[in-house]
This record gives C-alpha cells, sequence and structure tokens, in this order.
C-alpha cells in the first residue's frame, strides 16, 4: 500500500513496567518507517491506570528508548493530563447515542457470566441496560446506583481494514464481547475514569496519527477501535500488526522467560547498537545484500512493512551475541575504554598506579576487543591486567611439568632493568634466548608463561599480553613467583 501524506507515528507505552523488549521493537520499528518517510515519531505516555502507572517507570522507558538511539519528536503527551478531552469524547458518544449508562452490578454480572459458562457460551455482556425505559432507569437511579458507560456494539457489524502487515482483516462485531465499557463506574451523573480503547482513539485523532504500528496482541482492540473513530467522526489511522516475540519454546515471550527489559540487556552488557539492529531483525527481513549487521539509520534508508513477516519472532539470543561482538569487535580502542572506564572503577580499576595510564588502557582494549561478545567480557578479560590471578588447574599443571620452573627462572634472569616497555622483537628474542639457555622448546616457555602471567593457558596475543604487564613490573612478580614456588 503506498504511504501518501505525511507520516506521523506514535509509541505508547504504560508506564507500568520497565522497558520491555516487545515495546522496544514496536518503537524500533514506528522509528524506523516515520524517518524512512521522513515523517514524525511521537511518544505518548499512558499513565491512566493510577494505581499501576509510576514516574519510575515512565523515566524508566524514556531512558531506554534514548539509550537505544530511538529519539522522539516533541515532548511526550502524558494521556492523564487529557482526561478532560477523554470526558468529553464519552459525552458526545452519550448524547449521540452511540454510549449508554449501564447499572448492572457486580453481582449480576457474575451471575450473568456463570450462566453463559454453563451453558457453554463464550463470556460477553449480554447487552442488557441497552434500551432501557425512562422508567427503568430512574428506578436505578432511585436504588441510587452507579453506572458504567457502554458503546454499543452491534453484533451484525463487520469491520475490516487493510492492514500494512496482515493485509486484508475482518472482525465481526458480535466477537467483540457486547457493548464495550468506554468509562469506569460512577454516580450516573458523573463520567467516570475513561477506558484504554476510547482514551486511545481520542488521543491518536487528536495527535493527528497517520499509521498506528503497535503489536499483534492488539488486533482485537483495533476492530473495537474503528467503531469508536466512526462513532466519534474521526478518520482512522492505517494500521500495521507487528508479529509477537516468542520465545524458544514458541511461546509469547514474557517475564517468566527471564530478561525482557532494556534496562536489564543493557545492565547485562549488550550494546545499544547491537540491540537495535537485533531487534530490528525480530519480525523484518534486511533486503538482499544487506546482510544482518546495520545501523538504524541504514535500516530506515530502506524500512517497508512489506519486509515484516506475519509469523512470530523466535528470540535468538546466539544472534544477539553474535551482533554484539561484531559491533564491540569494530570499536576503536579509545571507544572501547570509555565504555570499559566504568565497570572497571566499579571494581576499583583503572584511576590509579600501574594501569591507569590511557595509552596503557587503549593497548589492553585493542588486544581484548577482537575476543569480547558482551562488554562486561572486557572486565573479566581484564582481570588478569589488574590483578594477579588464582592459577586454574591446567595452569598449574603446566607450571609443575618438567623443566619449566628452570626455564622461567632463566627468562626472569634476562630480563633487561629498568620499566621499558619491550619491543615485540626485543620480547620474541627473550623468548628464543631463554628457550634455547634453558633447553626446552620455545613452545614450552611461551605456554608456561602464558601459564605464570594469566594463570591460564587461554588468553589473548602472549607477547603483547607480556608487553603489557611488562612496564609495572608485574610480568617479573608473576614469573618469579611461578618459578620458584615449589
Ligand atoms: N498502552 C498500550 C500498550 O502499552 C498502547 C497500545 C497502543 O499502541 O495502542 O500496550
Amino acid at each position: 500500500m503506498a504511504v501518501t501524506g505525511s507520516v506521523r507515528v506514535r509509541l505508547a507505552p504504560s508506564p507500568t513496567g520497565t522497558l520491555h523488549i516487545g515495546t522496544a521493537r514496536t518503537a524500533v520499528f514506528n522509528w524506523l518507517f516515520a524517518r524512512h518517510h521522513g515523517g514524525s515519531f511521537l511518544l505518548r505516555i499512558e499513565d491512566t491506570d493510577r494505581e499501576r502507572s509510576r514516574p519510575e517507570y515512565t523515566a524508566n522507558i524514556l531512558e531506554g528508548l534514548h539509550w537505544l538511539g530511538l529519539d522522539w519528536d516533541g515532548e511526550p503527551v502524558i494521556q492523564s493530563e487529557r482526561i478532560e478531552a477523554h470526558r468529553a469524547a464519552i459525552a458526545q458518544l452519550l448524547a449521540s447515542g452511540h454510549a449508554y449508562r449501564c447499572y448492572a452490578n457486580e453481582a449480576e454480572l457474575t451471575a450473568m457470566r456463570e450462566l453463559q459458562q454453563a451453558q457453554n457460551r463464550a463470556p460477553r455482556y449480554d447487552n442488557r441496560h441497552r434500551d432501557l425505559s425512562p422508567e427503568q432507569e430512574g428506578a436505578f437511579l432511585a436504588e441510587g446506583r452507579e453506572a458504567v458507560v457502554r458503546f454499543r456494539i452491534d453484533d451484525g457489524a463487520v469491520i475490516s481494514w487493510q492492514d500494512l502487515v496482515r493485509g486484508e482483516m475482518r472482525w465481526a462485531g458480535s466477537d467483540l464481547g457486547g457493548d464495550m465499557v468506554i468509562a469506569r463506574r460512577a454516580p450516573a451523573d458523573q463520567i467516570g475514569d475513561p477506558l484504554y480503547n476510547l482514551v486511545v482513539v481520542v488521543d491518536d485523532a487528536a495527535m493527528a496519527i497517520s499509521h498506528v504500528i503497535r503489536g499483534e496482541d492488539h488486533i482485537a482492540n483495533t476492530a473495537k477501535q474503528l467503531l469508536l473513530y466512526t462513532a466519534l467522526g474521526h478518520t482512522p489511522p492505517v494500521f500495521a500488526h507487528t508479529p509477537l516475540i516468542l520465545n524458544q519454546e514458541g511461546k509469547k515471550l514474557s517475564k517468566r522467560d527471564g530478561v525482557t527489559s532494556i534496562s536489564d540487556f543493557q545492565a547485562m552488557g549488550y550494546s545499544a547498537e547491537a540491540l537495535v539492529n537485533y531487534m530490528t531483525l525480530l519480525g523484518w527481513s534486511p533486503p538482499e545484500g544487506m546482510g544482518e549487521r546495520f545501523s538504524l539509520e541504514q535500516a530506515a534508508a530502506v524500512f517497508d512493512f512489506g519486509r515484516v513477516n506475519r509469523a512470530g519472532a523466535r528470540f535468538d539470543w546466539d544472534k544477539l551475541n553474535w551482533l554484539n561482538g561484531q559491533v564491540l569487535h569494530g570499536l576503536d580502542p579509545e571507544s572501547l575504554r570509555q565504555q570499559l572506564l566504568p565497570l572497571w572503577a566499579a571494581r576499583g580499576w583503572g584511576s590509579a598506579g600501574p594501569g591507569a595510564e590511557a595509552d596503557w588502557q587503549r593497548q589492553l582494549c585493542a588486544l581484548l576487543a577482537p575476543s569480547l561478545t558482551l562488554l562486561a567480557d572486557g572486565v573479566e578479560q581484564a582481570l588478569p591486567f589488574f590483578t594477579r590471578p588464582e592459577p586454574d588447574a591446567a595452569a598449574l599443571a603446566q607450571l609443575a611439568s618438567d623443566g619449566v620452573r628452570p626455564a622461567l627462572a632463566t627468562l626472569l634472569a634476562l630480563l633487561p632493568e629498568g620499566g621499558e616497555t619491550l619491543s615485540a622483537e626485543q620480547a620474541q628474542a627473550l623468548l628464543g634466548q631463554a628457550a634455547s639457555q634453558a633447553g626446552v622448546k620455545k613452545g614450552v616457555l611461551m605456554k608456561s608463561l602464558r601459564a605464570a602471567l594469566l594463570g591460564s593457558l587461554q588468553g589473548p596475543d602472549l607477547v603483547t599480553t607480556w608487553r603489557l604487564l611488562h612496564p609495572s613490573g608485574e610480568d617479573r612478580l608473576r614469573l618469579q613467583s611461578s618459578s620458584t614456588v615449589p
């Protein structure tokens, strides 16, 4: 479907929890669509659920979007500040006869549902107060009953729309659960708190939203909302329902799956760049030749709903990890250093004494970058550079092998005095010389040096590691303890 007119989309998160990956992915698709069409991406905080909404969740959502690079246009609209407009729309629907007051109390509604259940019928409101006579209404008022406001849903209505993802959609009015509550219970001369479907329509119309892009769990709401658009005399937006994010079992990803908040991913050490790249791939296939690694701007240049799948998108940790590694491997040493400094500082590393020099830290970052998957790996793997490691079993076995201790002592004796950095050639030459003097293979000496320096047989390039540890004399200390400890 061709996009005509100016594009205005919105993200409408409810601040009843931290920024969820599903909401963030919806934000990504909205952002990409807006930027692709040179339109606006607006934000509306849907805080009308007073009991569950919290300012700290709003802060978390805004921070998360900002961290991901999903900048929005203008100030966020705060839904609760628009309650008078919502009430006015309800009054309009009451006046036009599209809505009415329903006095049924909880006990009556429960009895109605129990009867439906006993008869094996789907639970729905049976529209019992749709056409009360003035006398009946008067009797309820005399009893002091309160009322909700319900919007009439014609059972015979067929609601259809052209969905940007799912194509032609049709919904029967009879499948919408009967006349819908649009305002909570209140004394009958007032209008109670307006409810979700009503306020969304009023706000989307007021914000002149051209396209509503949201998860497919909102499809039934869309059917209801289309009826409200018509009743209120507004032109509805175009809808795009994006596929759900699924867990490994193919079920909707939920809190039970562990990490689902953007702030959790951030705390785990994922980069914003990798995470938005990954979220873009959750349901959207890039055009041929683009590959899977791209920036938001690159995706925005080619984004369209024709490439959004209808099927749910399975969350794939391996792919996210791979993308995160790609981002980290591509960072220049200074950028990586800037990202690692706070994590190192949290361990008390890198601000004073050996290891505090920026140039040394950049060299360390260049050494570690190719083996990082998560930023946090840059803490784990930097550990032997900032603290003396406990040798693991394999390293201890290596250090206990025949001839290793004397060979390390030989190397130690050959080390030049003074804190000058060893050149790579110098380091190689020293290794050759020590190996031949001690009568061991150079490979054996290198493995032993690694065990002595890192306390492990695994790790980054040995010569670079050694050179980094040399200026502070840390290599001498480690060689000494390894070559003398029985
Ligand atoms: N507040 C709703 C939600 O978070 C918004 C849905 C919509 O985009 O209309 O699910």
